[in-house]
């Protein structure tokens, strides 16, 4: 113990060494908060090792704050006593290709005797890939991002206001290669930077709202796709501010319109076998993995609460905007909230899911932690897929609707937490604590926004995450 302790130690002062001969001056230690925003401490590169020992300070109360920076409380957090400490994961140490001079790391969170902190996302996320893996299953995960650029008024990198006009740099048609020429020299460095930190970019492309892109990277360890996720953003913003643009991740830019989604994918294995290439099982899915999937189904009303965690959110779930706000899975079905991917039948690692409801103010950790516990209590409740669904719901008659069994997911904020406070197995997997604050930032974020109207909803939080 002693030994790797100091073999850690060692391992750190030459990362930091290799930090500083590189020119990086800070490393900014990252982890994201139940409303969904990324928080910040940051460290000299010589100190990085004492950070990994020791950890960097930080106040629990993150855990209540909410997207408008306001601060609530729940049974076990809130208030200003007490402290964490952050511990970066050293082997995510990524040089920032856009922010010269500086390096990330994804933080987890302990207190201040060495134990978790139970409502640390992270290592909730963490927690339930392992006890996947206890099950003998593997899970393979990546979030789609997609985002709104616009071109940020001379002199003003930051928006000035809430009714500011969007300027957007690029006029071409939805997915149209117009958009590509226009802004070629910014997705160029989109891509290069990504690259050269490591993410596996496997896609770009203009999306269909103005001004709107998506990137999709390759998938990976759950956690590894959440922190991707965070690094991703992270980078888009940089190179945006870098082109005197800004970058808009918001569930809804601008209200009525079709907003960003951040989609999760995942897939499963088996003793390194992919669950979605079963011979002669329905869509290949061998019977765990139809179970969890029947499992993550049936616990989406509850799921939205951590997905679609903003007001905001429930301005993009409109029916026939590609967002998923029927509970309903399809094969290739795009309007289905759970979306069947079977790939080419050659590809061994073709087959996956897409939850298509979820958007970017999610916490990721917390995303794939929590569709990891609806899949596993899926499993252990033999849950069974129904019937999938072709077609969008959305141009269904209610009856018909109704004799098919598509209900609609929550559609608001409000409905989708209640949901969660009374999921059983989503409490058991978080525990009291973090379950708990999540559900007061989300009553926190209701309040908030109790008397707003759509277009003010999507003002207030265009430039949050
Ligand atoms: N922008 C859509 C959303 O809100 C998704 C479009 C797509 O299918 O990629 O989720
Ligand atoms: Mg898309």
């Amino acid at each position: 113990m002693g030994s790797r302790a100091a073999e850690q130690r060692q391992e750190a002062r030459q990362l930091a060494a290799r930090l500083s001969a590189d020119g990086v001056r800070n490393v900014a230690l990252t982890w994201v908060d139940n409303a969904g925003i990324a928080r910040v401490k940051t460290v000299p590169a010589e100190r990085l090792a004492a950070a990994a020992e020791r950890g960097v300070g930080m106040s629990p109360v993150f855990d209540v704050f909410t997207s408008d920076d306001a601060i609530t409380a729940s049974e076990h957090l809130g208030g200003p006593d007490g402290d964490l400490r952050l511990f970066p994961d050293l082997d995510r140490v990524t040089s920032l290709a856009a922010q010269p001079g500086w390096a990330w790391a994804p933080a987890d969170r302990y207190d201040q005797l060495g134990l978790p902190h139970p409502a640390c996302q992270r290592q909730f996320a963490r927690r339930m890939t392992e006890r996947a893996a206890a099950a003998g299953l593997e899970l393979r995960m990546g979030f789609e991002t997609e985002w709104v650029v616009t071109r940020a008024p001379a002199g003003h990198p930051a928006p000035t206001g809430a009714d500011e006009p969007l300027d957007y740099p690029c006029a071409g048609p939805a997915y149209g290669m117009t958009r590509v020429v226009e802004l070629s020299d910014y997705l160029r460095d989109v891509t290069e930077a990504l690259s050269v930190q490591g993410i596996d970019v496997l896609q770009l492309h203009p999306e269909y709202a103005p001004g709107q892109f998506e990137v999709t990277t390759a998938p990976g360890d759950p956690v590894r796709a959440a922190d991707d996720v965070v690094l991703v953003r992270e980078t888009i913003r940089a190179v945006s501010v870098r082109h005197g643009l800004r970058a808009s991740f918001a569930p809804s830019v601008v209200a009525g319109q079709v907003g960003n989604g951040c989609h999760l994918h995942l897939s499963l294995y088996r003793d390194g076998t992919s669950l979605h290439r079963t011979p002669d099982a329905a869509w290949g899915l061998a019977p765990d993995a139809a179970a969890f999937l029947g499992g993550v189904l049936a616990a989406l009303p509850a799921l939205l609460a951590i997905g679609c965690p903003s007001p905001a959110s429930y301005l993009r779930l409109q029916p026939s905007h590609w967002a998923g706000v029927y509970q309903c899975w399809g094969v290739e079905n795009r309007e289905a909230a759970l979306r069947l991917i079977t790939g080419a039948p050659d590809d061994p690692d073709g087959g996956h899911a897409e939850v298509k409801t979820f958007d970017a103010a999610a916490n990721p950790y917390l995303a794939v932690g929590a569709v990891i516990a609806a899949g596993l209590h899926g499993i252990e409740s033999a849950t069974q897929l129904p019937q999938p669904q072709t077609g969008d719901p959305g141009v269904l008659g209610v009856r018909e609707r109704a004799r098919r069994g598509i209900v609609r997911l929550p559609a608001t904020l409000t409905e989708a937490a209640d949901r969660l406070e009374k999921s059983a197995p989503l409490y058991e997997a978080m525990g009291e604590v973090l379950h708990g604050a999540v559900l007061a930032v989300r009553r926190a974020e209701e309040a908030h926004f109790a008397e707003s109207e759509d277009d003010a909803i999507a003002a207030a939080t265009r430039w949050r995450w």
